[in-house]
């Protein structure tokens, strides 16, 4: 990617010491580097790994002189675009003149040099390559700019597909449902068609919802009702919320709990709405028969929540993206589960409006992960008695 705030550079060459340091002298200014060579060989090695905005050639000089410098110039294709200035001693005749600007000139100076014409048309070149370096990094900016859009909008096709597939699935489902329902008489059939379909609805209301929760959040309009809430109750809730998915997946969950009561200032509902998709997550990419263990916990003046699972993991090289909104870890073999990817950036910008962070750690494919939220604690109330015996506040839970 070119720097166009980079040092631009020019190139002197002459083989008299006190003239290259004179003309150094001369244009040196801020943001300039002279790069000063004594013969044509020097320049030319100097050429091999520098850019430069402008060449500043001695026409006389031992062995290969200014022209013929010139002439290698124009050959190259790295340097065959660098403005070159001739400097001669005395009256160059018009024969030598023709020569030079056939190898390349673009002008010809008279010693003794008049300082400000140098400057003037020197500072010329200078600009002119700094406003070319500005339109090569705005020229590469916009196609990086572009290459980001093109992806973006690949992935929103996809999503999009993957969104109708997602939809599809339970309104397939509610249709057979509805013409089964018709048909069927006896009531517990009935009943349990209805619980199917209902299971269903809330399928589809989950990824409607989230979807908007997305949108309001990108558009800074979602309202959270933040209250001073102890971090068991909120665990509690998202327990509750999960333990249907986790039980039907046969895992076996287990819930550690703070002894005191660690007050957040925290929207409930959005909390546990955290915590459930955390559980949920663990639920669905952990084979059947899994463990889940979610830990609450303080340290320091933080509230640190921790739901572990022996699933599937993620590869170490796709957990920089999974909180990314569609972003899903790519399917190594069988998917365990369809989803749309929207649901840990939803989780990721709540915990973020509540000041806190989420990271993920995961050994990789087939060695489980370990989600952990991190929210700042506004008090902690330790317990009045001691818990009666038994390992405090752990449960088990088989399913
Ligand atoms: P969804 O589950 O709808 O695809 P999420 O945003 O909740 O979307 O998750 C993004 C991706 O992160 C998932 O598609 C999955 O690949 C990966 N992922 C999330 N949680 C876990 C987990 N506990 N174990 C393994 N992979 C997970």
């Amino acid at each position: 990617m070119t720097d166009a705030t980079a040092p631009v550079n020019f190139l002197l060459v002459d083989d008299l010491e006190e003239n290259l340091v004179a003309l150094e002298a001369l244009l040196q200014r801020d943001g300039l580097v002279c790069l000063k060579a004594r013969s044509g060989e020097e320049a030319l090695e100097l050429l091999l790994v520098h850019d430069v905005a402008l060449a500043l050639l001695d026409v006389q000089m031992p062995g290969m002189d200014g022209f013929q410098l010139a002439e290698f110039m124009r050959g190259n294709e790295r340097a065959k675009h660098i403005p070159i200035i001739f400097v001669t001693a005395g009256s160059a005749d018009g024969q030598r003149r023709f020569r030079g600007y056939e190898a390349g000139a673009v002008d010809f100076i008279q010693k003794p040099i008049e300082a400000d014409i140098l400057r003037g048309k020197a500072n010329v070149f200078f600009d002119l390559y700094q406003q070319r370096q500005q339109i090569i990094a705005q020229r590469d900016a916009l196609a990086a700019y572009a290459d980001q859009l093109k992806a973006a909008d690949k992935h929103k096709t996809e999503f999009i597909a993957m969104l109708g597939h997602e939809l599809r699935n339970p309104i397939m489902a509610i249709g057979g449902g509805l013409y089964l329902l018709k048909r069927r008489t006896d009531p517990v059939q009935q009943r349990d068609l209805q619980e199917k379909m209902e299971r269903q609805v809330g399928h589809m209301t989950r990824i409607v919802e989230d979807l908007l929760d997305i949108s309001r959040i990108g558009q800074g309009k979602i309202s959270l009702k933040p209250e001073e809430i102890d971090l068991s109750t909120i665990v509690r809730s998202a327990v509750e919320s999960s333990e249907p998915h986790i039980e039907s997946a046969g895992h076996t969950l287990s819930v550690e709990l703070p002894d005191a009561r660690v007050g957040l200032m925290a929207d409930h509902t959005r909390m546990a709405q955290v915590v459930t998709n955390l559980l949920n997550n663990a639920a669905k990419y952990t084979p059947a028969g899994g463990r889940v263990e979610l830990v609450a916990a303080v340290a320091g003046d933080q509230a640190v929540i921790t739901v572990t699972d022996n699933g599937i993991g993620i590869p170490k090289e796709q957990q920089g993206q999974i909180f990314e909104v569609f972003a899903q870890v790519e399917p190594t073999g069988p998917t365990l589960q369809s989803g749309l990817g929207i649901g840990l950036a939803l989780v990721k910008q709540l915990v973020e409006l509540h000041g806190g962070t989420i990271g993920v750690q995961s050994e990789g494919l087939n060695k489980g992960s370990t989600f952990t939220v991190r929210l700042p604690v506004v008090a902690v109330h330790e317990p009045a008695a001691p818990r009666p015996k038994g390992p405090p506040g752990v449960s088990e839970m088989p399913a």
